[in-house]
């Protein structure tokens, strides 16, 4: 940590974590920075905590989460100010992931039986006398950790729906948003006050470090692919299974029968809220040939009327100070490799500001199309078709998310995107549909929230067979006779022979 103060650093003063507003230095919250001790006795506390959270079952724990949930929509206005506070995000963008945070927890407190509650599985001919039976148990204590850009939506994400599940959750916020991770457990704690079963633990990346090592039953892991590397190293000393939501670069292609005044609209929304401080924003746009132009232009005259400064605009400050230098770097390589600003451009870079930039014609190779940039900056190039779009696309070994823009062949040219998620004629939306996964392929991570595969990720799965009578073809006994193994032969010859 440095002694003079940048605004939107956070600061260790006598033993706390002090994080500032990145617009102003002002200090927005204040909190105790957990040593390896403290973080190992949150886990253990948490751990003790789990019989008396499991005991409640879906219903009770249904019933608190919904609670939570309307604490949360009660208090959207003070949350989403603390977050504006904290990370510099615009206020309108704050609600916005606030809201998706709500129905997330909405949507897992209300499913969390149905997807992993007991219930009976068919049994074939092969075992007919067992029946079977399937459930998702809690793992215990959950590590959940988390990235600055989504605050809210991020950790909710993970943790709600490993609560609905039944485990005891660690939140280790990031260290530029700790109150905003405190404000989380503060309110679930006005809901759930008789036991610890959603905590935090604030601090440096060390925290996190030392939750991986805690004994905690797995990790969910929200953040960028070099730290993921690490957690998943940290966490393989002792095989806790990790779940990893990692960065991304996603793409977004514009086909030529795409309204390009709703593309464009998209476009600049995707890869400019949060002042393009996203995981799954839009940072790259193949747009076929015959409607470049005239996607280029719609963008630029959306991009250029956006607003930026510190209250009431639409886009804020960058929130990681050491960001602005990755975003300069970015377009400066963009341009001096043969790329065009046609809006913004190095001047646009004022920290800790950056202004819409819209580069074209930029070379594959360059760092502005081959890693994440996180700022308000797009890169739209020329390709001949659409399949000379979705071979740009799947070119990085990123793969979150992704957008097409199109009729005919929109929802196909979707599918072949090498990416977990995409969304058709809009960017961003599967992010707030409670019912669908979220989660990437390749340096993008694995594993799920949201939806049904993300209540399962934080179940262990069980499975039970139940004998219902007595076998006719014993097998599984050494109490078989050679006639018995003879009559099973015969009876897998007629069953699988042909
Ligand atoms: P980081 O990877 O820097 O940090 C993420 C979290 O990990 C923070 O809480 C951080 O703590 C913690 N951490 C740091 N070092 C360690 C360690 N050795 N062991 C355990 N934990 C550690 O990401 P950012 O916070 O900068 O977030 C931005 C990144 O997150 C981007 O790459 C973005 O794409 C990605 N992201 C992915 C999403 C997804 O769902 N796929 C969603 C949102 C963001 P500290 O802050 O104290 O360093």
């Amino acid at each position: 940590m440095t002694a003079v103060r940048v605004p939107g650093l956070p600061i260790i003063e006598a033993g706390q974590l002090v994080s500032t507003s990145p617009a102003t230095g002002a200090e927005a919250g204040r909190l105790p920075i957990a040593t390896a001790a403290d973080v190992q006795q949150a886990v253990d506390r948490a751990r003790a905590a789990s019989e008396w959270w499991v005991g409640l079952g879906f219903t009770g724990r249904r019933q608190r989460l919904l609670r939570w949930r309307a604490l949360l929509a009660q208090r959207i206005e003070q949350l989403a100010e603390l977050v504006h506070v904290e990370g510099g995000k615009p206020v309108a963008d704050a609600i916005v992931e606030i809201v998706t945070a709500i129905e997330h927890i909405d949507w897992a407190a209300r499913n969390a039986r149905r997807v992993l509650g007991p219930r009976r599985v068919r049994s074939r001919l092969i075992l007919a006398e067992f029946s079977g039976h399937l459930e998702y148990q809690p793992h215990g204590v959950v590590g959940v950790i988390g990235p600055w850009n989504y605050p809210v939506f991020t950790p909710v994400g993970s943790a709600a729906y490993a609560l609905a599940a039944g485990n005891t959750v660690v939140l280790k916020p990031s260290e530029y948003t700790p109150a905003t991770g405190q404000w989380l457990v503060d309110s679930f704690a006005e809901v759930v006050g008789e036991q610890p079963v959603f905590t935090a633990v604030h601090g440096l990346g060390d925290v996190g470090a030392a939750l991986c090592r805690s004994g905690v039953d797995k990790i969910a892991f929200t953040g960028s692919t070099a730290t993921a590397r690490k957690v998943m190293a940290a966490c393989a000393e002792s095989l806790t299974p990790v779940l990893i939501e990692g960065g991304g670069k996603d793409a977004m292609i514009v086909d030529s029968d795409a309204n390009l005044d709703a593309a464009a609209e998209a476009c600049v929304w995707g890869g400019m809220t949060n002042a393009g401080q996203t995981c799954i924003g839009i940072e790259r746009v193949y747009a076929v040939d015959p409607i470049f132009d005239a996607f280029v232009d719609k963008v630029v005259a959306k991009a250029s009327r956006l607003t930026v400064g510190p209250e009431g605009t639409d886009i804020g400050p960058i929130t990681m100070p050491s960001q602005v230098d990755v975003i300069r770097r970015h377009i400066e390589a963009a341009v001096s490799s043969g790329g065009r600003a046609v809006l913004g451009g190095p001047s646009a870079v004022q920290p800790p500001y950056v202004h819409p930039t819209v580069l074209v014609d930029v070379p594959e190779d360059s760092a502005a199309i081959r890693e994440e940039t996180f700022g308000p900056t797009l890169t739209i190039n020329r390709v001949r078709d659409a399949d000379e779009a979705v071979a740009r696309a799947n070119a990085l070994s990123y793969g979150l998310g992704g957008s097409v823009f199109g009729r005919r062949r929109a929802v196909s040219i979707a599918g072949r995107l090498r990416s977990g998620m995409a969304s058709v004629n809009s960017t961003l939306t599967f992010a707030g549909m409670s019912t669908l996964p979220f989660g990437g392929t390749g340096d993008s991570g694995f594993g799920r929230i949201h939806g049904e595969d993300g209540l399962r990720e934080f179940g262990r799965t069980k499975a039970t067979t139940r004998r219902r009578a007595r076998s006719l073809l014993p097998s599984m006994t050494f109490e078989r006779t050679p006639a018995d193994v003879a009559r099973l032969v015969k009876a897998i010859k007629v069953l699988y022979g042909r």
